[in-house]
């Protein structure tokens, strides 16, 4: 994955993230439907696939170091496999 210094938007409906951390769509087919039920509410016909997901929709624990990241050994902050984004933009909290 290449750093690059366009500001991505998230792809979450309602939610205004325009930070820094944001993850792209899993490989994982199973995974990858689930992110995408959770920005459409639903599998469309047509998706954009160049989908980018902020941090805050995820719990703590679906990340894999978040202690490592916020410590500031960790560059990237890396989710687990098979994380499926599950707060919602009115729910989110400040993760990190
Ligand atoms: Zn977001």
């Amino acid at each position: 994955m290449t750093s690059c210094n366009h500001r991505r938007k998230c792809s979450v409906q309602g939610c205004m993230e325009k930070g820094d951390i944001f993850h792209i769509l899993p490989k994982d087919l199973k995974t990858r439907q689930a992110w995408i039920i959770f920005v459409h509410q639903r599998i469309p016909a047509k998706f954009y696939p160049q989908m980018f997901m902020c941090s805050k929709h995820f719990t703590k624990d679906s990340f894999q170091n978040l202690r490592h990241f916020k410590a500031g050994f960790a560059k990237l902050l890396l989710l687990k496999r098979g994380a499926v984004p599950t707060v919602s933009p009115s729910q989110t909290q400040a993760v990190l």
